[in-house]
């Protein structure tokens, strides 16, 4: 068996390209033979989405949903230690992608500009920490672990990670030298959740700027794992050249991922369908270079907001990011300043411009403030 393997290993496409995009099937998979609670719900999930989807035909009215994000940056050298520009530059590739906002939407093929989506799903660095206190989203941790590979270590500080910021309110995102030949995974939901449930991407793989390789260098490794962390699947559906369903219905049967940027039409009429358009190679949820991604569709949207509804309720109504002085002056205006903090935790009393400054109020609440003149 074992010699069997290793010449589809060295024989299969997959691998003559290098770099396998994304290991969350893995994951699950090893997430489901570890905790049999976890296979249990997520059995349950497709059935679920189905009756949701089924409940909710309207959700037509405009709401959008901004999530939480902590980003755990792992780092042994000052190469991994990421800046902030760079995480920031992420949260931008995220807004737009999942706003349709990205400047190559334009790049969608006509026939499928129509079921092109705004997501309606935004992101923001969370302004507050699981005690309560003011943060910028950024959780900096020195470690003399190694890789990283798909085991627990990344989440657990004692083993050289990070510990999760509970999974319920915030999107975790873990950023770190990840065993080579691996992008990133992500932990698709359900109605269990343990431990380690978010993102892990490798550090030249995460933004648009700094550290990042091409032609993973444009912030489409994040997106397509937060695609799979609110329940998409790949666009193929699932295993090697399997034509399989990722249960959306506007998204075209597919044979198998697609690498590098191919031409549009590329492969009609494959899995014995006569679908002059092809795959679409250009999906945020195949394996193709960042730069010939550009969508999500109608359908993949729904799944996502059915997700958020029924196993990520928390994330439609927070307040962990509300960084804004217009937002927090009209909703706080009874309460009491008692102190102002700048980033170092010191107290001050002057309020200078184009710094952060945190102002600390008698109910307990917390704004982030910067003077900009
Ligand atoms: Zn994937």
């Amino acid at each position: 068996m074992k010699k069997i393997l290793t010449i589809l290993f060295a024989g299969g496409a997959l691998f003559l390209n290098a770099q396998e995009r994304c290991g969350t099937t893995a994951i699950t998979e090893k997430m489901m033979s570890e905790n049999p609670e976890y296979a249990n719900a997520r059995s349950k999930v497709n059935q679920q989405t189905e009756k949701w989807i089924e409940n909710h035909p309207n959700h037509s009215e405009k709401i959008i949903i901004t999530i939480p994000v902590v980003v755990h940056v792992l780092y042994s050298n000052n190469n991994q230690n990421i800046s902030d520009a760079q995480i920031l530059s992420q949260i931008d590739v995220l807004n737009e992608d999942f706003r349709r906002t990205n400047i190559d939407a334009i790049n969608t093929p006509s026939v499928w500009q129509s079921i092109a989506a705004d997501s309606e799903i935004e992101f923001c660095m969370a302004t507050t920490d699981p005690n309560g206190q003011p943060t910028d989203g950024i959780n900096r941790v020195q470690t003399t672990h190694g890789a990283f590979g798909m085991n627990s270590d990344v989440h657990s500080t004692p083993a050289g990670g990070a510990d999760d910021w509970p999974n319920d309110d915030y999107l975790n995102i873990w950023v770190c030298n990840i065993e080579t030949g691996l992008l990133g995974y992500a932990t698709p939901p359900s109605n269990w959740t343990g431990d380690g449930d978010g993102l892990v991407i490798g550090y030249q793989y995460f933004g648009r700027i700094g550290t990042v390789q091409p032609p993973y260098n444009k912030g489409r490794t994040a997106t397509h794992e937060i695609g799979h962390w609110l329940n998409l699947d790949h666009v193929w559906g699932g295993g090697w050249g399997s034509c399989g369903d990722d249960n959306v219905s506007d998204t075209p049967t597919q044979e198998q991922e697609n690498y590098s940027c191919p031409g549009y039409p590329h492969n009609p009429n494959s899995c014995s369908t006569t679908n002059p358009e092809g795959d679409m190679f250009m999906n945020y949820m195949d394996y193709t270079n960042d730069a010939c991604m550009n969508l999500f569709t109608n359908g993949q949207k729904t799944r996502m907001l059915a997700a958020i509804n029924q196993y990520r309720p928390n994330m439609l109504n927070h307040n962990l990011c509300t960084g804004t002085v217009a937002v927090s002056e009209t909703q706080n205006q009874k309460r009491k300043l008692i102190k102002i903090v700048d980033v170092l935790g010191r107290t001050t009393t002057n309020q200078p411009t184009n710094s952060t400054l945190f102002y600390i109020y008698n109910d307990g609440s917390v704004d982030k403030k910067i003077i900009v003149e």
